[in-house]
């Protein structure tokens, strides 16, 4: 990050997240502007509420299907294409699950099997029914909801950037809370941090030099509970009902937009390192930084970033798949 005391931030707390905006120039009207960019579409994607386009659409699950605005329709459309995936591990149905752990939320706990399998028959994406020429929404049975937690924040990003550069803006970065989107290459690139799981706030395992770049970072640390000594955190398995279990701490995803960063964190999330590695074969435009429970940090491939590993107790490796 440049260290040029010309950079300016701006801050605000939106979707339960804190959110940075970094620009060169002084222009409080502009943050304004992505401010209330950002809380436009909050109003239109969250769950959080019970008013909302989307509660809308969960309000009238197996009853009737609801019109909504075209952006909020190709999202629900994009997120369902990524649920339908052969072996998916991102289902925008997921919301029945979401709401009943309420992970990183008060009143988080554990369901009984019985809860979890009851409501696994509820998140199924191809229960969610689209009529793209009404733009409208159906979900065909009494108490599905969509979450489209995994992928709004991605979406926001690129939504930002598109502002900032129709404003003019040449360099800049957002971060949404775990999805950062950046504009230009002050002094040659930026400079992201890779968080260290379970550590101080500012405890880094590494850094990326990006320019024009999205970097997404889905990871277990962020948001979860313990009980019993168990830890559970909010990446849910779309099979079981229960947080994804594997080698992972964290995903993060380099690309150009934010939207695929935040699908394919999940995605990869569920996949784990090796068949990950694999699955990012012909995708020149995806690359990925797994942080895994073993301690290691291993790189998909290395085309649109650089990365320095800053703490040696981490092994840093090369996907060999
Ligand atoms: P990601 O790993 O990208 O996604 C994880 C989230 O996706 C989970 O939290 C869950 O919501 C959902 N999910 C879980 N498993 C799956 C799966 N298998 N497939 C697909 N989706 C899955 N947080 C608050 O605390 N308060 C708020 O008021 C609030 N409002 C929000 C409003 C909006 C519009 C959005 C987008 C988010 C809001 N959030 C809020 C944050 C939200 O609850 C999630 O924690 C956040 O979106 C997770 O983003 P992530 O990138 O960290 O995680
Ligand atoms: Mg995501």
């Amino acid at each position: 990050m440049p260290t040029d005391d010309s950079v300016y931030s701006y801050s605000a707390v939106l979707m339960g997240s804190p959110i940075l905006l970094k620009l060169f120039s002084h222009n409080e009207p502009l943050a304004s502007r992505v401010f209330s960019l950002i809380k436009q579409y909050e109003d239109l994607l969250t769950v959080n509420r019970a008013q909302s386009q989307v509660m809308d659409i969960n309000h009238a699950a197996g009853e009737h299907s609801v019109p909504v605005s075209r952006p909020v329709y190709q999202l629900i459309k994009c997120a369902k294409a990524s649920s339908m995936l052969p072996g998916s591990a991102f289902n925008l149905a997921i919301g029945p699950l979401v709401k009943r752990w309420r992970i990183g939320f008060k009143g988080d706990s554990v369901p009984p099997a019985d809860e979890i399998a009851a409501l696994l028959e509820v998140t199924k994406a191809e229960d969610v029914l689209l009529d793209d020429t009404a733009l409208s929404v159906f979900l065909t049975r009494k108490g599905m909801e969509i979450d489209l937690g995994a992928i709004a924040k991605g979406y926001i990003a690129d939504r930002v950037r598109d502002l900032l550069q129709k404003e003019g803006v040449t360099e800049g970065l957002i971060n949404l809370g775990g999805n950062v989107q950046t504009l230009g290459t002050p002094q040659g690139y930026w400079s992201i941090g890779l968080k260290k799981p379970f550590s101080d706030a500012d405890a880094l395992v590494g850094a990326m030099e990006v320019a024009n770049k999205s970097v997404v970072t889905s990871g277990t640390y962020e948001r979860y509970f313990e009980k019993n000594g168990q830890r559970y955190h909010h990446i849910l398995d779309p099979k079981t009902g229960y947080p994804l279990d594997n080698e992972l701490d964290s995903v993060t995803i380099i690309s150009t937009d934010s939207l695929d960063g935040d699908i394919w964190t999940t995605l990869l999330y569920g996949a784990g390192v090796e068949h990950g590695c694999r699955m990012l074969k012909g995708r020149d435009d995806i690359e990925a930084i797994f942080v895994t429970k073993a301690r290691e940090v291993v790189l998909s491939s290395r085309r649109q970033f650089r990365f320095t590993l800053l703490d040696d107790s981490y092994r840093l490796i090369d996907c060999t798949a």
